[in-house]
């Protein structure tokens, strides 16, 4: 399945990180979940060797990364700002999960408000109160109350999967709006022809039914065939009815009574 482009809309932004290892391991989990841009906000230490070992088919994205010296240049381009945190802070800010978080995030980027940035703190102490009010929301990953504070990468791990199943489903959705769907009567005529082959095929008792066609007409209708599938659903019908005719038809030849 290719990659959805609205992920091309969202960067990753890392603020003051300590340890380029995490940048690293950052790295290698985005390309790993189709995210492509990574900002670093004045790192430590970077570029750093233990920065490309652990980024391995990230690297990539390690190279591309845009170093800039503070938040503001990070983000100045943003229209939406995401500021992960794994505390509930003083200030009431608005907090989402990181579920709801990437399905809004997706959303609004589908919508064109883009490009979008999702900020991840210092290892020690996480995002300043003052970065996350540069925030639409704040995203939480749901976690044990009493340790709540994963690990850097892993953060920007399940955060950057929650955005790729977000927006894979967006795009489902849209792929399934290019369906064409079969008319009323074009499903009719499928269900009359299908009655005709379970009656050719002896299937049910036509002078005494009960529900069997009740229930095959709730079956085909549940699978909902888009029309497409309605057309090779006849297709099977017509197979399966010139099988019969042949097979009659030897049958005649042979002398064979049917
Ligand atoms: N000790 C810091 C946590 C730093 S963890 C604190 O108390 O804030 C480094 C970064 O990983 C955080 O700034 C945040 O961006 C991300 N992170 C870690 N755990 C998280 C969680 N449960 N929810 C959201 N982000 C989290």
């Amino acid at each position: 399945m290719s990659l959805p482009p609205v992920l091309d809309q969202i960067r990753i932004v890392l603020v003051h990180t300590t340890h380029p290892g995490n940048i690293g391991a950052a790295a290698r989990a985005m390309v790993n979940m189709g995210l492509g841009r990574l900002v670093l906000v004045a790192p430590k230490r970077f570029p750093d060797p233990e920065a490309g070992h652990r980024a391995k088919g990230g690297l990539s994205v390690l190279e591309n990364a845009r170093v800039v010296d503070t938040l503001d240049e990070a983000i100045a381009d943003c229209t939406l700002v995401v500021g992960t945190s794994a505390r509930t802070r003083k200030v009431d800010w608005p907090c989402l999960d990181a579920r709801d978080s990437a399905v809004e995030m997706i959303t609004a980027a589908a919508a064109g408000r883009t490009p979008a940035a999702v900020l991840f703190g210092r290892e020690d102490r996480g995002l300043l109160n003052s970065e996350l009010q540069r925030c639409h929301w704040q995203l939480n990953i749901p976690s044990n109350e009493d340790y709540s504070s994963l690990n850097l990468a892993m953060a920007v791990q399940l955060v950057a999967y929650e955005i790729l199943c977000s927006a894979r489903a967006q795009q489902g959705e849209m792929a399934e709006d290019t369906r064409e769907w079969p008319s009323s009567a074009e499903l009719e005529y499928m269900h009359e022809h299908l009655r005709q082959v379970l009656l050719d095929v002896e299937f049910y008792d036509p002078d005494n039914p009960g529900l069997v066609p009740v229930r095959v007409r709730k079956l085909f209708t549940q699978l909902s065939p888009d029309a497409h599938e309605l057309g090779m659903l006849r297709g099977f019908l017509s197979a399966i009815q010139n099988a019969l005719a042949g097979r009659s038809k030897r049958r005649g030849r042979s002398g064979e009574s049917p």
